[in-house]
């Protein structure tokens, strides 16, 4: 079992029946801790459409992403998969005529619902689960946000999305001021924007200071304006921060890196500014590919 993903015997989540009763409303105690079912139509989730993570209402392991979330009309929320396989337990359920497989929390044993054959492809599978059984929290609240530019962006995203705790990347250009720039207009080197890529990133499982090493390892910091062979304003090397914290880090993680080099580093920390996505085909464009570098 995965040490980062799974849930290890030491990581159960074991209270008294008179805990989770003092915890828990009547209704999510009788769902969670007694197997219930609230009243489809009637849950807070079921017509719920916003980007993040559901989590185990009694403990907190994320369970659903709203990724795999579809309206199945049953009233309950619905979802085609889980984040992993380790964070649910299987159960066959025999309290109705036909048989059932009931899904609990690998954690803390919470009743969340059940699983059926009936669900969108390609898993074909349809998790029906209690609103009262989870806790939603928007990708918003629980991830931050991160932009480099480092040279082309194919490689730098590839990069980043390597990184445990990165959640997802995303090319674009930014740190100039054409609005609305294509690759093409970048390319010209007239927008003054560099090709840049923003990580969304989940601070529990890795920090800011991790992704600048990391930015500092996967480019030369002292070359302006390039790249290798790529030569151009767009292929600059620029920390766009998002607030004074990640400023801070950013100075200092630049000064320590300093400290192991010869020639200057060049690359510039600047306040965060308008983000354009850059043209889908950019996008995981190494991965797509499979390839893992610009450099063929
Ligand atoms: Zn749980």
């Amino acid at each position: 079992m995965s040490q980062k993903e799974g849930v290890k015997m030491s990581d159960k989540l074991i209270r008294s029946d008179k805990e989770w009763k003092e915890l828990l409303t009547p209704l999510q105690y009788k769902i969670t801790r007694k197997k219930g079912t609230e009243r489809s139509f009637t849950g807070k989730y079921h017509s719920f459409k916003a980007e993040g993570i559901y989590q185990c209402l009694c403990c907190g392991n994320e369970i659903f992403s709203s990724e795999t979330k579809f309206d199945s009309g049953t009233g309950w929320p619905s979802f085609a998969d889980v984040i992993s396989p380790e964070k649910i337990e299987k159960i066959p359920d025999h309290s109705l005529l036909s048989l059932r497989t009931e899904v609990a929390c690998s954690r803390c044993d919470a009743h969340l619902g059940h699983a059926f054959n009936d669900g969108p492809k390609p898993t074909g599978l349809r998790y029906c689960i209690n609103s009262a059984a989870l806790k939603f929290v928007s990708k918003a609240e629980k991830y931050k946000k991160a932009t480099f530019a480092a040279g082309c962006f194919w490689g730098v995203e590839a990069a980043f999305g390597k990184i445990e705790g990165v959640i997802s990347t995303a090319v674009g250009y930014s740190g100039g001021d054409f609005v609305d720039p294509t690759y093409h207009d970048v390319c010209s080197g007239k927008t003054s924007h560099a090709e840049a890529v923003e990580v969304l990133y989940d601070p529990e499982k890795v920090t800011y200071e991790k992704l600048l090493e990391a930015f500092w390892n996967m480019h030369d910091p002292t070359t302006p304006n390039r790249q290798g062979p790529d030569f151009g304003t767009q292929y600059r090397s620029i920390i766009f921060f998002h607030n004074d914290e990640q400023q801070n880090s950013a100075i200092k993680s630049k000064d320590e890196f300093q400290a192991k080099l010869n020639k200057p580093i060049v690359t510039e920390i600047i306040e965060a500014a308008t983000f354009y996505k850059a043209e889908e085909y950019h996008q995981r464009y190494l991965e797509k590919r499979g390839t893992q570098s610009c450099r063929f």
